[in-house]
């Protein structure tokens, strides 16, 4: 895992994994959080990560694994402080990805104050599809994201309801850490996230297709 390859961005491979929590309102809404004025902000190993075609393994440690379908960006050009209106030529490229997340394990470290590394940071949890340059979508801040589970409709949202779009993101991120070249931003998750099991079928797609994964779920 040390080498992760980003998928049409080769020889890109993933660096950091940023994540955003809570940046879409109905999404905060159905978890009882309340909505954020800064970004909620945390990582994940890139031992997390995983290509298309391949299992997310769920854990002893939970019973409840939940999916997030996000908007994953992908830094080309790093940087520190970078500006909004600078920010997306940054951007190596763009794809759909899942932010899995044990919500039972989430849960009880949220009642303790605790980081939420056990819930979200576990092997297999950050799948991710194939990256497309920016230039590919006709409005980079209006992106539609669907999931499918078992070929039924559970996810289905705009980047256009983020509360802090892709720039403020980035300039928010670059106050705080140097991004280097193969950073991820996992964005957050529209409404819709539900438990899988095992033996389900998950099929996220950004802009119908343009960027898209595919991956199976089974035991650990
Ligand atoms: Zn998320």
């Amino acid at each position: 895992m040390p080498h992760f390859p980003l998928s049409g961005l080769e020889p890109l491979a993933a660096h950091s994994i940023y994540c955003i929590g809570r940046n879409y309102a109905e999404h905060a809404r159905e978890l009882n959080n309340p909505i954020p004025e800064s970004p909620v902000v945390f990582t994940k190993p890139t031992a997390s990560l995983l290509a298309s075609g391949g299992t997310v393994l769920i854990p002893d440690s939970t019973d409840d694994v939940h999916h997030e379908t996000e908007l994953v960006v992908a830094i080309g050009t790093g940087g520190k402080h970078i500006p909004v209106a600078e920010a997306w030529t940054h951007v190596a490229g763009l794809a759909v990805g899942l932010d899995m997340t044990a919500r039972d394990v989430q849960s009880r470290l949220k009642e303790k104050s605790h980081p939420w590394d056990l819930a979200k940071g576990l092997d297999t949890f950050a799948p991710i599809g194939n990256f497309v340059p920016v230039a590919a979508f006709p409005n980079p801040d209006a992106i539609g994201l669907t999931l499918h589970v078992n070929g039924q409709l559970r996810q289905q949202g705009s980047t256009a309801d983020m509360l802090h779009p892709v720039p403020a993101l980035i300039a928010y991120l670059s106050r705080h850490f140097t991004l280097y070249p193969g950073d991820l931003i996992f964005t957050g998750t529209p409404a819709g996230v539900a438990r899988v099991l095992p033996g389900d079928r998950l099929e996220a797609r950004l802009a119908e297709g343009v960027s898209a994964l595919a991956v199976s779920v089974a035991r650990a």
